[in-house]
């Protein structure tokens, strides 16, 4: 913990043809359009407690 804020990150998964997607609250989530991981970082709370796992 070294502050409060917000930090979002996406990277490629070590697959390579994945993206990753960190939002600043530990909520993963793997994609492949970047435009789309980035909505949802940004869309925060929404679609982060679906059940849904890869
Ligand atoms: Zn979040």
């Amino acid at each position: 913990m070294s502050g409060t804020r917000e930090v979002v990150r996406i990277a490629w998964t070590p697959g390579g043809d994945r993206l990753l997607g960190t939002c600043h609250c530990g909520a993963e989530r793997t994609g492949e359009d970047p435009a789309e991981m980035w909505d949802w970082l940004f869309a925060h709370p929404s679609g982060h407690r679906t059940k849904e796992e890869r």
